[in-house]
């Protein structure tokens, strides 16, 4: 008789020990009763008889996960605090049958790289891990289809990460012209007879291009060659529930386990991948594109604005209106230089707080009274009223009567079906204004806008999140980006602090130098590491107190700074109350070996937050 301990899949349950006939291996998957249940369970190790009962085995399930997969899920339930259930249950496991070798694809003509392509394909080649950094529009799907062709011939296979599937339809439409069946796209909404058909493909070896969002990540293709991570900047590779992983991380990390090449790519890269991976730049700065930038004051829909787009509506031009989406929070903010009343400690954003009493800083807690005036101009009164969606298009079409808006933000785009449609209507010309939120900065291009303009800048830059300049200025770029490929285009940008967007408008490295300082002074990430821990509790003092506690046991690490503790932003989510405990430390080890020592049963820790709501 073999004994074993099995960890059952998707559950939070601990691992259990049970019994065989059969001699398994670690990573295998055998369905394992459990409280009168049947249940998938995998193999963690073969053990000695223990001195307690253990239960049969019931069957083999014919899959199995691969010793990398096993490794990389050990690694994830211990970095980001999850069990080692919830970590193996991210991956779909290998078919242990033996299947066909895979025939060799017939290859796609490829697309003809310029010599500025040519020079970075070739650099990325060379590496085992990089980080293209070109302008939108600079011709890096190019760059990512020769690649994976290149990884064809050489009989390994290619994952391609988005950060929203459904935004992308260009991409497959892209992708299927050079690779055709051998590619599919993964993501959450597929049908389950969908996803094994697919899955069969993998397993035969005729699909070998996976493209897709996060998930795609996990899925069982063999012989891994590239993976590739696009629009790597985008806060969407985070996952916001256990275990509450970073796409982009996991996937340097599988890469160096798996030999496989990863390719990072962004416009606009975020601070910690500029930082740690080799840059490959291609591209002119957008100076040079034929985009003319308009700089103009005020916080809402006025008369520059309204001038702007009814003289492009009767140009029979279209154009696009960005507003942030707006978060829970108020923030004091300046009309005069556009600057946000900011945290001392932090240089975050205070929000206004509850009932208006008081500003308080989210990282730290610090509280002080309501400002009357600017800290920097002493301009008075300080404002916190902005403009939303649903606003602006009454006031837009007030003025202009006849123009066809398109509103694009999670309210009213619920749906791939209704994304379809409102491109469509806007591809047609049967629209002629795209006006809404982050949504617009993701994925499509617009070749036909003539006219882009971004308002709420300030209101980005004043967030309370020590990444809001990175957020803001990216943002510019994403949008002013999406929009005027083949024409000429405007671009108003709605802002009292014109001079910090207009310094880095031509160079958007020249930013991100400068910030990766500003970040090392004041000890943010990637110059330190920060951990999040959420306490969320039907009853408020039984939450206090887990706090409290937790924050006690945490102060005898000498190494980590609790940066601060209370009540979180969001006080309440589904009749819960919610606390926090915010954890910096300079290296990562002492965090995670202090977390370690809490109890993550009450408690959610987020390591390397995004989001700090
Ligand atoms: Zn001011
Ligand atoms: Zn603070």
């Amino acid at each position: 008789m073999y004994f074993y301990t099995l960890s059952i899949l998707k559950s939070s349950s601990p691992v259990f020990a049970y019994h065989s006939s059969v001699l398994y291996e670690a990573g295998e998957i055998l369905l394992a009763p459990l409280r009168n249940h049947l249940k998938q369970a995998v193999v963690l190790e073969k053990i000695e008889k223990p001195t307690f009962k253990t239960v049969a085995v019931d069957s083999e399930t014919g899959m199995c996960y691969s010793k990398e997969q096993m490794h990389i899920a050990q690694f994830i339930s211990e970095y980001y605090f999850s069990s080692f259930s919830e970590a193996i249950s991210l991956f779909l496991p290998f078919n242990k049958a033996p299947h066909p070798s895979p025939l060799t694809p017939h290859l796609p003509a490829l697309p003809n790289l310029t010599p500025v392509q040519q020079k970075a394909y070739d650099a990325i080649l060379k590496k085992e891990k990089a980080l293209l950094f070109g302008v939108t529009g600079s011709g890096k799907t190019e760059i990512f289809i020769s690649l994976i062709a290149k990884m064809l011939e050489e009989g390994k296979s290619s994952i391609f990460l988005m950060p929203e599937i459904s935004l992308t339809p260009q991409m497959e439409k892209r992708l299927k012209v050079y690779f055709g069946d051998t590619v599919a796209m993964w993501h959450s909404k597929l049908t389950k007879k969908k996803k094994e058909s697919i899955l069969e493909g993998i397993s035969e070896g005729s699909i070998r291009i996976v493209a897709g969002a996060r998930s795609a990540l996990f899925v069982p293709l063999s012989n891994l060659g590239l993976i590739i991570v696009d629009e790597e900047h985008d806060d969407s590779y985070k996952a916001m529930t256990r275990p509450r992983y970073h796409a982009r991380d996991v996937a340097l990390l599988m890469g160096s386990k798996l030999k496989a090449k990863v390719l990072l790519a962004s416009a606009t890269p975020s601070m910690t991948s500029y930082h740690k991976v080799e840059v490959v730049k291609m591209g002119e700065p957008y100076i040079k594109t034929r985009k003319k930038y308009h700089f103009i004051s005020g916080n809402s829909i006025n008369e520059p604005i309204l001038k702007a787009l009814y003289k492009n509506f009767l140009e029979e031009n279209q154009s696009l209106l960005f507003l942030p989406t707006r978060g829970n929070f108020k923030y004091l903010y300046c009309e005069s230089c556009g600057k946000t009343h900011l945290c001392p400690y932090c240089s975050v954003g205070m929000a206004l707080h509850r009932s208006r009493k008081h500003l308080k800083c989210h990282y730290c807690n610090y509280t002080q009274a309501i400002q009357e005036s600017c800290s920097y101009c002493n301009h008075t009164p300080l404002k916190s009223e902005r403009v939303g969606t649903a606003e602006a298009i009454e006031l837009i079409q007030e003025r202009i009567e006849k123009i066809q808006i398109e509103q694009f933000d999670r309210d009213s785009i619920t749906t791939a079906k209704k994304l379809k449609e409102a491109l469509k209507r806007f591809e047609s010309g049967e629209s002629q204004l795209l006006l809404g939120t982050q949504m617009l900065s993701k994925g499509h291009d617009y070749a036909g806008i003539t006219l882009s303009v971004i308002m709420g800048l300030d209101y980005v830059l004043g967030l309370a999140d020590y990444r809001a300049r990175e957020r803001a200025i990216s943002l510019l770029f994403q949008i002013a980006g999406r929009s005027g490929r083949s024409k000429e285009a405007d671009v108003f940008v709605q802002t009292a602090d014109p001079a910090f967007f207009k310094a880095y408008l031509a160079d958007y490295e020249l930013f991100i130098k400068e910030e990766l300082s500003f970040l090392e002074i004041s000890e943010y990430p990637p110059f330190a590491s920060l951990a999040r821990i959420l306490i969320a509790h039907k009853d408020e003092k039984k939450a206090s107190k887990v706090t409290l506690d937790t924050m006690i046991k945490l102060k005898a690490f000498k190494e980590i700074e609790i940066v601060g503790h209370g009540k979180a932003p969001v006080e309440k989510i589904a009749n819960k109350f919610r606390f926090q405990i915010l954890l910096r430390s300079k290296k990562r080890v002492p965090l995670l070996k202090a977390l370690h020592t809490v109890d993550c049963r009450e408690i959610e820790i987020d390591m390397d937050p995004v989001e700090f709501s």
